[in-house]
C-alpha cells in the first residue's frame, strides 16, 4: 500500500512553503469532489496532499469596496446558490452552482476546485466568462489576476503553476437593467456532468432590444468559448421568435466539439444552438409576463 502524507495548513504563506518544499508531489485539496475520484482511479499519484480548507482568507462571499463581487476559493456550491449577494448581482451563478451534481457534491464541490479542474463542462465556467470574472492566483512571485478566458488553455489545462493556488474570483456586478440566464444539458436532471452548456447576459433598456449581449457555451470545445457570432447577431436588433432561431443556429461557428461518451460532436452543436434558442425564448416570455 502506498503510504499518503497529509499537511493542514491554516495560511497561505504556509500553503506556499509547503508546495515549494514538496514539488510536484504534493497536490492540493479543497472539497476533493474532483481530486479524489483521480486519486482513485489512479490518474494522480502524489505522494502528499495539502488541504486548503483551514485558510480562512480564501473562504467567502463579499462586495468589494470598487462595487465588484469576490467569491473565496473555499466557497462551495451550495454556499453561492443561496448567497443573497450572487442571488443579486449574478443570478446566473447561482443558478448554474443550484445546478451542480447533488446536493452531496454541493455541499463539498468548491468553486476554487471547479476552475483549477478546468474542464470545458465545469458548470461555473460559462457563468464567469459572461460576467468577465477575474481569477486571483497566489504563488512564489507573490498576487496576480488573471482574466478568465486567459486562464484556461486546454481540457484540464490551465495558467496556474505547480506552486501557484487560486485565492479567489472576482467581478463586476450585473446592473439592473441585465437579463441572463444560466442552462446545461446533463443525461438526466442531477448528478450530470454537462453535455452542453449556455451562459447568457445583455443588456435591455428596452424591451426586445439587447445591448452588451455576452453569451458563453459549455463543453463544446477544449474550454469555454464566448459565442462572439451570436453576440454579434443579437447585440442592437428587434429579434422576433423566427430570426431568434436562426440567429441562436449561429452558436455553431462558435463550436468545435468532441465525441464523447456522453454526446457525440454533432449533437453537441445542435443542443447547444436549440439550448441557446430556448433559454431566449423563455427569456422573452418572462420579460413580457
Ligand atoms: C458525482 C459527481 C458529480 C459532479 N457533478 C458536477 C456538475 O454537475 N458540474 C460540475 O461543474 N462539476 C461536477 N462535478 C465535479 C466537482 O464536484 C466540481 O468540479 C467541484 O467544484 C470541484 O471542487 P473541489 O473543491 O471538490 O475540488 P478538489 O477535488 O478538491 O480539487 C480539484 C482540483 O483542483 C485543485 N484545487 C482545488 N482548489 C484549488 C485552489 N484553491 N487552488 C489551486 N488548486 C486547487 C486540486 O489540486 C485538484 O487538482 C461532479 C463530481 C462528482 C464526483
Amino acid at each position: 500500500m502506498t503510504r499518503l502524507h497529509m499537511a493542514i495548513p491554516t495560511s497561505i504563506e504556509e500553503t506556499l512553503g509547503l508546495l515549494e518544499k514538496c514539488g510536484p508531489r504534493a497536490v492540493v485539496i479543497a472539497g476533493g469532489t474532483d481530486l479524489v475520484v483521480e486519486l482513485k482511479d489512479k490518474l494522480k499519484s502524489p505522494k502528499a496532499l495539502i488541504d486548503i480548507g483551514r485558510i480562512p482568507e480564501i473562504r467567502g462571499i463579499k462586495e468589494t469596496e470598487d462595487g465588484e463581487v469576490w467569491i473565496g476559493a473555499l466557497s462551495t456550491h451550495a454556499e453561492i446558490a443561496s448567497s443573497t449577494v450572487v442571488k443579486e448581482a449574478a443570478p446566473l451563478l447561482a443558478d448554474a452552482c443550484a445546478m451542480v451534481g447533488s446536493p452531496q457534491i454541493r455541499n463539498r464541490g468548491t468553486i476554487g476546485g471547479n476552475i483549477s479542474t478546468a474542464s470545458p463542462a465545469g458548470d461555473t465556467i460559462p457563468a464567469l466568462y459572461v460576467l468577465e470574472a477575474s481569477v486571483e492566483i497566489v504563488g512564489p512571485k507573490g498576487k496576480r489576476v488573471v482574466p478568465i478566458e486567459s486562464f484556461f488553455q486546454g481540457p484540464k489545462k490551465s495558467a496556474l503553476a505547480p506552486s501557484e493556488i487560486v485565492l479567489g474570483v472576482k467581478f463586476p456586478k450585473l446592473g439592473k437593467e441585465y437579463v441572463s440566464f444560466f442552462r446545461k444539458l446533463g443525461q438526466r436532471k442531477s448528478l450530470a456532468i454537462s453535455i452542453v452548456s449556455v451562459a447568457f447576459a445583455g443588456r435591455c433598456k428596452e424591451p426586445g432590444l439587447l445591448t452588451d449581449v455576452r453569451i458563453a457555451l459549455g463543453a463544446v470545445a477544449p474550454t469555454v468559448v464566448r459565442a462572439r457570432t451570436v453576440e454579434n447577431a443579437i447585440c442592437n436588433t428587434k429579434l422576433d421568435p423566427k430570426s431568434l432561431e436562426y440567429v441562436s443556429k449561429l452558436a455553431f461557428r462558435d463550436c468545435v466539439p468532441i465525441t464523447d461518451v456522453r454526446g457525440s460532436l454533432g449533437y453537441r452543436q445542435t443542443m447547444a444552438c436549440n439550448l441557446l434558442y430556448e433559454g431566449l425564448l423563455e427569456m422573452g416570455r418572462v420579460q413580457k409576463a
